[in-house]
């Protein structure tokens, strides 16, 4: 079994990446032969600072450490020292369809939110169906917001298998059964990301454990007083999926726990459990950062296995095109 899955040092790891992300990683690397992109290329496609990219690289690389994944049985590598990433999403592009990518929610939303929007932007999918087909996954766990990418990934690795030959696996998307989507603390309706969430109602891995607290504290919740999940309370349902993840009990066993125990008890248990969970996350993240040199040799180990796990796809490719090729 091949896992692949990509995450953008776009800024600081929230919950939202905690249980879309992160903890999957950790969980889907026993299943076999792991494959975890720091996707740098990604990173460019909105407004960002040049000055902040190699550290928020590192940072990146420590946290999928610290929150499980182990460099010498996973491979972990940035997305830029592998330049196979960069060439498939160009061959990609020939078999991805134009009116497809205008259609990507995502694509739409941070386009809104930009005063220059790029063609990186609107080309993003692309490279990550790149990202995925390059090393063959069978599954990609992710959160409930790439669901939409997965698919144009499926689909632009089944054009290329009808034009060009079966060169690629076709990949399963994984999402948490639980807090596939974690939403923004101050607005239940919107998602909780890196970037484009309110600031107080986003929780990073890396804050504090009072301001944590605060964040929950202050969270928004619904009218009524049961703490139940339901359409008509996206507050304490955000809230109940995210005691479910941080506490691993399913959200009926916290709604049996905390059903009449009020949202300020309940707002504050909840923070109790993620500073909780966080702790010994942060600890051995502090432990990590502290050794740049580590890192780079880790990252540098990543790249080799990545580059050489990677080639033969993307020859397969160039030669499955009808590119000449010189031995
Ligand atoms: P950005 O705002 O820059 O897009 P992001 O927080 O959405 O950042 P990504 O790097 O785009 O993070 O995604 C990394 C992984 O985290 C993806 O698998 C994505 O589905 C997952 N993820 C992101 N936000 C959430 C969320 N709120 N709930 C669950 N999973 C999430
Ligand atoms: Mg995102």
């Amino acid at each position: 079994m091949r896992i692949f899955s990509g995450i953008k040092p776009s800024g600081d790891p929230t919950l939202g990446n905690y249980s879309g992300g992160f903890r999957q990683y950790a969980a889907t690397q026993e299943m076999g032969d792991a494959y975890f992109c720091i996707v740098d290329l990604h990173a460019i496609t909105v407004e960002y600072d040049p000055a902040d990219l190699h550290e928020r690289t590192l940072d990146l690389f420590a946290m999928l450490v610290a929150t499980g994944l182990d460099p010498d049985r996973s491979t972990v590598f940035a997305q830029s020292h592998v330049t196979a990433h960069a060439e498939a999403s160009w061959l990609l592009s020939a078999v991805t369809s134009y009116g497809q990518l205008g259609r990507m929610t995502q694509f739409k939303e941070k386009g809104s939110r930009q005063d220059f929007v790029s063609a990186a932007l609107f080309n993003y999918p692309i490279l990550m169906s790149g990202d995925i087909l390059l090393y063959q996954a069978d599954i990609v766990p992710i959160g409930d917001d790439q669901r939409q990418h997965l698919e144009l990934a499926r689909d632009v690795a089944e054009r290329f298998n009808t034009r060009f030959g079966e060169v690629f696996t076709v990949p399963e998307g994984v999402y948490p059964e639980v807090g596939a989507r974690i939403m923004d603390l101050q607005d239940p309706l919107g998602k909780m990301g890196k970037t484009g969430s309110s600031e107080q109602g986003t929780v990073r891995l890396l804050d504090a454990p009072d301001a944590i607290r605060r964040k929950f504290r202050t969270a928004v919740t619904d009218s009524g007083r049961e703490v139940r999940r339901g359409p008509d309370k996206p507050g304490i349902s955000n809230l109940i999926d995210i005691m479910s993840v941080a506490t691993g009990t399913t959200p009926d066993a916290v709604e049996a726990e905390y059903g009449d125990a009020g949202y300020g008890a309940f707002k504050q248990a909840v923070g109790e459990a993620v500073v909780a969970l966080l702790e010994p996350v942060q600890q051995r993240y502090a432990e990590l950062r502290g050794d740049d040199g580590e890192l780079l040799r880790l990252l540098g180990q990543g790249a080799e296995k990545a580059r050489a796990a990677s080639a033969p796809t993307l020859e397969r490719m160039y030669e499955a095109m009808g590119f000449a090729r010189l031995r």
